[in-house]
Order: structure tokens, then sequence, then C-alpha cells
């Protein structure tokens, strides 16, 4: 009799690797997402299902209408990936609270994750390709003594922070920051006025610990460090507090904060100038609206049309960093949204919001600073 063709075996065991398995028959598995470690928040996943190629497996995630944002299933399809570097999106389906993500094996393992993932080892090469042309210092430690690095381009008075992956669950941010840091490296061999006016301190991995551990929100103490910029917890948000402190040593004029919003389809940026000082709440309301102004022209996934709902305060929105820098610092602070989904501005109908639509807007972003700094309308 001819065997029939099953799953084998699903695995998460390995840095950055979220999911439970309930049971597999066949080719159908039932899976759970894991919350975040000490915290609520779940809806990353990541893992890796073996089995016969040609097996066409159905993985049911169970617990999707459990997750911190069910709402933003319905449009979604979950990233796979046969070689670990190219990922596809399997058609996935929303139905009475279950995530069914339907994938036939070509080889012997998919990886399947909420978006393609960028891991430690990724990053530390990264930080290895900005280092060539900038320079690189260690910023501060997590709770678990892992270190949070920092690549410094230009020579300039006017201080920019970029920063990526405050969520772990987000890694947009990453792939974001991989082209923004292959575009300022780029830029050193060019002589650009921009590092001239400007010095740009990259942080492009804020939670190595909640990456590591497979989290959405929170790092290893639980927190969720883009809630702790108005008065960081010492002990358990050691990244925020170190970050704090030294842009009040180095300053910060301009923050732009890198992210990925789980409901949204569209590319945005979120700024709320937040200066006690009118004259200063001004400047930092006319420049978002440049920088924007800028990106859409750079861009055509950057829309301005839809972002957070208007009156979108949240739970401890005071302590979300664009904000708290710009009340702190006079900074023009800046949350930069990328989706899950596909970007209805510039619909990719294979790969939806991809690593390499994340890559260009972290290029385009660097040269529509470059032109913010030259003072281009
Ligand atoms: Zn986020």
């Amino acid at each position: 009799m001819k065997d029939r063709l099953r799953i084998h075996a699903i695995d998460a065991d390995f840095d950055g690797g979220n999911i439970v398995v309930e049971d597999v028959a066949g080719t159908r598995a039932r899976l759970k997402i894991r919350r975040d470690s000490r915290a609520p928040w779940a809806q990353w996943f990541h893992f890796v299902v073996r089995g016969d190629p040609g097996a066409l497996c159905e993985l049911q995630i169970v617990n999707a209408a459990e997750c911190t944002y069910p709402d933003g299933w319905a449009s979604y399809r979950a990233c796979v990936s046969e070689d670990g570097r190219h990922w596809v999106r399997a058609e996935t389906r929303y139905v009475a609270g279950v995530l069914s993500i339907h994938h036939q094996l070509t080889g012997a393992a998919v990886e399947v994750a909420y978006f393609a993932p960028y891991g430690l080892d990724a990053h530390a090469r990264l930080l290895d390709h900005g280092a060539a042309r900038g320079g690189r210092h260690q910023l501060a430690l997590t709770p678990t003594g892992r270190a949070i690095e920092r690549l410094v381009f230009g020579q300039g008075d006017f201080r920019m922070w970029l920063l990526g992956r405050q969520h772990p669950g987000e890694p947009m941010a990453s792939w974001w920051m991989e082209g923004a840091v292959a575009r300022l490296s780029e830029m050193t061999t060019q002589r650009a006025d921009l590092f001239e006016r400007a010095s740009i301190s990259v942080v492009p991995l804020v939670n190595p610990d909640g990456v590591v551990l497979g989290n959405l929100r929170a790092n290893a103490a639980g927190r969720d460090l883009n809630r702790e910029w108005n008065d960081p917890h010492r002990l358990e948000a050691p990244e925020v507090a170190g970050l704090l402190d030294e842009m009040g040593r180095w300053g910060a004029d301009l923050v732009l904060d890198v992210h990925g919003d789980e409901c949204v389809p569209h590319v945005f940026i979120d700024s709320r100038p937040a200066s006690p000082y009118p004259e200063t709440a001004q400047r930092q309301a006319d420049g978002a609206k440049r920088f924007e102004r800028l990106l859409q022209a750079r861009n055509s996934a950057f829309q301005t049309a839809v972002g957070y709902p208007e009156d979108y305060a949240g739970d401890g929105a005071v302590g979300m960093c664009a904000r708290a820098v710009s009340a702190r610092f006079g900074a023009v602070g800046m949350t930069l949204e990328m989706p899950f989904s596909r970007s209805l501005e510039a619909p990719d109908f294979v790969a939806d919001w991809s690593p390499q639509a994340c890559i260009q807007l972290g290029r385009d972003c660097i040269d529509s600073l470059a032109a913010w700094m030259n003072h281009d309308p």
C-alpha cells in the first residue's frame, strides 16, 4: 500500500521561534501562538514544518482570535520560505477565529512566519556592514545582558536618531534598517552634504531579547519598550533608559522610530508635536509635514491619508518614543509604520508587503532626510 503524504514534525525551538503544537494528524496541524514572556501580547509566530515533499499542509492557528490584533488577520497571508531566504505568501484564511495557512511542500521543510524574520545573525552582519563606514558604539545592556548597539554617520550639529525593532514581532523595521544603513554607507563615499549638517545615530535593534524570545512586543522583563519613554523603568527597561540618557548627552533634534502595524494596510507616519512651547511645536509640525512630502515624492507606497485613528491615545501613548522625545527634547518625533499585509498604494500580489519594499523605503527615507536637511520644500 502506498504511504500517505504527511507532516513529520513542527519545530519552533530556535531563536525567534514561536508556536505550540496541539496535535498533528496527517497533513493537518492544530497550533497555538504562545504569549510574550511575562506579558499578555501574542501575534508573532515562526516555526518550521517538516514533511513529505508534495504534502498539502493545512496549518491551523486555533487561538488566532485570542491574539492581540485579531482584526489584522482578515486581510493577512502568512509568509513562507523553503530556503530561508526567499519569502512568499501562502494561501491563508481566517474563518471562525481560526487562521488556516495552506502550503504544499516542494522540499522536505518550510519555514512559516508572521513576517520574513530578521534575527540576531542578520543584525550582526548589518552592524558589521555599517561599521565599515560609520562609527559603532555600545549604548546600553538589556535585562539579560545583551548589548544595544549604535552606528553613527556624519559629523554635523543636527542630531538625528533612527530606531528600529522596539517591538520584536515587527521585523519589517529591520529590513528597513538594512536599506537605510546601505544608503548611509554609500553616501559616505559621495561627500554628502547630509553628513556636514547632521550626525545620524542608527540603532537597528532596540529589543534583542524580545527577538530571541520570539515575542510580539515585550522585552525579557515583559515591558513594551515603546510605552516606556516618558519615565523608563531602570531595571526592567534599561534599553530605553540608556537610549534616553544618551539622547540627553548627545542631543536629539529628530527621531524616526520604525515599526509595523498589524491592522492598517498602508505605510504612514504618526507625528504629534508635543513641545509645551508653541514655537517649537509649530516647528515640529512643519518639520514632520515637510518630511512626509519629501518621502511621498520618492516612495509610491508612502501616503498621508490614513494613519492611526485621530483620537489615538492608546494605553500609555504618552510613553511612546516619538511623542516623549518630542515633548522632552523638542525633537521632530515621528513613528513610521509599515503593513503586515499588502500596501494598498503599492500592491504586490505575490509577496504583499515584502522585505524588498522595506529596504527600498529605508533607502528613500535616507534620501528624504538628506533633502530635508537641504531645506528642500
Ligand atoms: Zn510597533
